[in-house]
């Protein structure tokens, strides 16, 4: 099963008839009330995704469910091999996260990781973005840059990622998902001894969020956690507590993880940010472009003497209305739709000054 709110974050294979798959470790026995409600929301909010090993193969006859046009990228899935590499190859990780939604075997394609490359290939057409980090799968990253819900609530839109928590959390999910460390002990009342063993071993690599002490529900303490984080960490700690591992090195080996996520949510914040700013920046010409396009067809209409009037006043009443301020190109037909509410303001404004 691919699920980004999942309780452990590290990815481990299965085998789906032939296929070996993108999952999510699972081999974590304790049954956790946290992880079980947040896996629970995802299934009941998204597609029922192959989550056990029943899930039928690629190629057999499973059944596609049509809704519209879903149906018919079954078709995808007949083509010769090398021409649905090329189809994907024009795709970007968002448009093959929805088609895995489409069906279940699109779903079943789209994680095998013998299809990689696919996924690959869709993170170079997204340029400058930070290369597939160690700690996360093809979907499970493609997830967290692209799928622009909160995956506590499932709303959109949520620009919030916590990136080095791996998760997108929006303001109103923060303060219940997030825990400080005394906190973890109501979510983890019967293993919360492990859970500060861990602490005590590594808590300078367990990847936090630093927040006011004096907000929020963590009794003053100024970092709080993710618990499927922390999870993760505890589970990987078995290794040690098995024998199977030193201490130190164990401790060394999480130190070099968290640099390297740590190195990462900074790629990956600079990239949001110089994408924000670059999409910011389109908007506003759109903007710009789109009010020049009105004002000079009011203009042809014989309404320049008004618009200059109003602008001489310092008025914004043309300039700021909502049909004006869109970020959206103007076709002729919603010109049509808008002229005579527009010419209508310019009429009650000329009336006002007379
Ligand atoms: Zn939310």
């Amino acid at each position: 099963m691919y699920n980004s709110r999942n309780s452990s974050r590290t990815s481990s294979k299965i085998r789906i008839g032939d296929t070996e798959a993108f999952v999510l470790s699972s081999d974590d026995s304790e049954v956790e009330n946290f992880e079980t409600k947040y896996i629970s929301n995802y299934l009941n909010t998204n597609d029922k995704g192959p989550s056990s090993g029943n899930v039928a193969h690629p190629q057999s006859s499973s059944r596609i469910v049509k809704r519209g046009n879903r149906g018919k990228l079954e078709g995808m899935l007949k083509l010769p091999l090398d021409l649905e590499l090329e189809i994907y190859s024009y795709l970007e990780p968002l448009d093959l996260l929805r088609l895995s939604r489409t069906s279940k075997d699109l779903r079943v394609f789209l994680m095998s990781r013998s299809n990689a490359i696919v996924w690959r290939a869709a993170r170079s057409n997204v340029p400058d973005l930070p290369p597939l980090p160690s700690d996360l799968s093809e979907p499970e990253y493609a997830n967290l840059v692209f799928a622009s819900y909160c995956h506590m609530c499932m709303r959109r839109p949520c620009e919030t990622v916590i990136w080095q928590c791996r998760v997108r959390c929006c303001n109103r999910c923060f303060d219940s998902t997030f825990y400080s460390r005394s906190n973890l002990h109501s979510v983890w009342k019967r293993s919360y001894a492990s859970t500060f063993i861990v602490f005590k071993a590594a808590a300078e690599y367990i990847p936090c969020v630093k927040v006011a002490p004096w907000k929020g529900p963590w009794n003053g303490e100024d970092k709080v956690f993710f618990p499927p984080n922390v999870r993760t960490l505890r589970h990987k700690y078995r290794l040690v507590r098995k024998g199977e591992m030193g201490q130190e090195e164990w401790v060394a080996q999480q130190k070099q993880l968290y640099e390297e996520i740590m190195e990462h949510t900074a790629a990956c914040s600079d990239w949001q940010k110089a994408n924000n700013d670059k999409r910011a920046e389109e908007l506003q010409i759109t903007r710009s472009k789109r009010k020049s396009l009105i004002y000079n067809k009011l203009q042809a209409l014989g309404w320049g003497d008004e618009i200059d009037r109003l602008d001489a006043e310092g008025s914004t009443l043309l300039s700021t209305h909502k049909f004006v301020r869109q970020a959206k190109d103007l076709t002729d037909k919603a010109w049509t739709g808008i002229q005579p509410q527009l010419v209508k303001l310019l009429e009650e404004s000329q009336q006002r000054r007379l």
